[in-house]
């Protein structure tokens, strides 16, 4: 059995993962995990969500196929219990997938992509459930159900780049207060190979862990089990209540779109090739602010302000330079997540020189006139431009990551093996 949930916390506390984390506990009665249980995250431009658009998905095998009711009974009843039903926007879903026909998985993978690069309606979710017969219980206006059947359809069509986080979840009577953990020890567990964003090195913060009352303490995220137990290990903190390890799509660029300019639309997330043409400006808050074009359309980028050194390279950015930008769209601004500068633009146009100065332009198309000694001249002269940047991809720091951005160290990152020295 597949069980996929969401839509269950609320910003004051709870988290649907904790619900999972809880759920696993008390499963061990009926059978075990089949694998990993699921930590996906969905398109994170997605108005409704509570913080970064989680969905959660528990892969079950029974032990005997005739206690399915009693897993229902047992999930829905600790759900209704542990969910955060007075929150407005909590409007929980979850969903039992118990047979897998492949006009299912067809159906369900292609669903589970659109609710990571797309915007879905609920009516969906409910279209697709009726028409595999598939047993669940919305809640409310039941929108919890898009992202427990995204989930769940990920548990049983695979994830094609999996990355791992593991999650230390709090005592209870310490929800709410300041958390504890030596700083000293974050630090040194961040440079286990294999693992990324627990620090932030360049304005030296610890990320992993939220400042939100939720039961989470913190989570750490690498390229498997192994290495994200290893780093584990060497942090000491306030006592962990539980923790579990979960497999995920985050980190891994999956809601990008390769797309053109003319293309895109809001609250999707793209991969867009063009060229500087206009160039940065910051605005107020601290934000910079550019436009890019091809052929056919134009459109605004934005570093904002959290993005802190990253803003200084975009600043560097001139008309003329080829890039690939890579971000969410909202109200027709790219929030830049990675830039690839591909070419820079090493020439510009000036006056020309004269009697050691620059000569004055007569006005549009007049050209130019030597305020010295009156030589003329009609065009203008290409200048080489020496730049203070070079062609290459960089990105956000740690602490402005959107979880589902792929972090350029994954990239060249070899594959999975023993990380622990210990
Ligand atoms: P947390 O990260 O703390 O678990 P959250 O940020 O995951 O909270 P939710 O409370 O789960 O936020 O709210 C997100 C809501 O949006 C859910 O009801 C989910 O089903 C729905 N949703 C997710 N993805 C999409 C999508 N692509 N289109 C439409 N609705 C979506």
């Amino acid at each position: 059995m597949i069980i996929g949930l969401d839509d269950t916390d609320s910003k004051n506390g709870m988290c649907t993962t904790y619900l999972t984390a809880v759920l696993i506990e008390k499963l061990k009665g009926y059978g075990t995990i089949k694998g990993y249980p699921l930590l996906i995250r969905l398109n994170p431009n997605i108005k409704y969500k509570t913080r970064g658009n989680a969905a959660l998905a528990l892969p079950v095998e029974l032990n005997r196929s005739a206690d399915a009711e009693n897993v229902k009974q047992l999930v829905t009843s600790t759900l209704e219990e542990m969910a955060v039903f007075s929150e407005e926007n909590t409007n929980p879903g979850v969903v039992f997938i118990e047979k897998t026909p492949q006009r299912m998985q067809n159906d369900l993978s292609l669903f589970s992509m659109r609710a990571v690069q797309d915007v879905l309606e609920i009516h969906e979710a409910l279209e697709l459930l009726a028409r595999h017969g598939i047993s669940y219980r919305g809640y409310k206006n039941k929108r919890g159900l898009i992202g427990a059947l995204a989930a769940a359809g990920f548990a049983l069509c695979g994830l094609p780049d999996p990355t791992f986080e593991l999650i230390a979840y709090r005592e209870k009577e310490r929800w709410g207060t300041p958390r504890w953990m030596d700083e000293d020890s974050v630090w040194a567990a961040a440079a286990t190979p294999g693992t990324w964003d627990t620090a932030d090195y360049e304005n030296k913060r610890i990320v992993f862990a939220p400042h939100s009352p939720d039961p989470i303490l913190f989570g750490i995220r690498g390229r498997s089990e192994d290495a994200v137990r290893c780093a584990f290990l060497m942090i000491k903190s306030e006592p962990v209540e539980r923790h579990v390890v979960y497999k995920t799509n985050q980190n891994t660029d999956m809601h990008l779109i390769s797309a053109k300019i003319s293309d895109v639309q809001d609250d999707r997330s793209y991969i867009l090739d063009g060229r500087v043409s206009k160039a940065p400006k910051t605005i107020e808050g601290g934000h910079v602010i550019f436009e890019i074009s091809d052929t056919c359309a134009a459109l605004e980028c934005a570093a904002f302000e959290p993005t802190k050194g990253f803003r200084h390279l975009i600043r560097q950015l001139r008309a003329g330079d080829e890039v690939t930008v890579y971000g969410s769209v909202k109200e027709r601004t790219l929030n830049l997540e990675k830039i690839k500068i591909n070419s820079l633009n090493l020439y510009e146009s000036r006056n020309p020189l004269c009697c050691g100065k620059r000569m004055k332009s007569m006005g549009r198309g007049q050209g130019y006139r030597c305020e010295k000694c009156g030589a003329t001249r009609k065009e203008p002269v290409t200048e080489s431009l020496q730049r203070n940047i070079s062609p290459g991809f960089y990105e956000v720091p740690p602490s402005a990551r959107r979880h589902l951005a792929k972090p350029l160290v994954r990239f060249d990152m070899p594959p999975a093996a023993s990380s622990c020295a210990h």
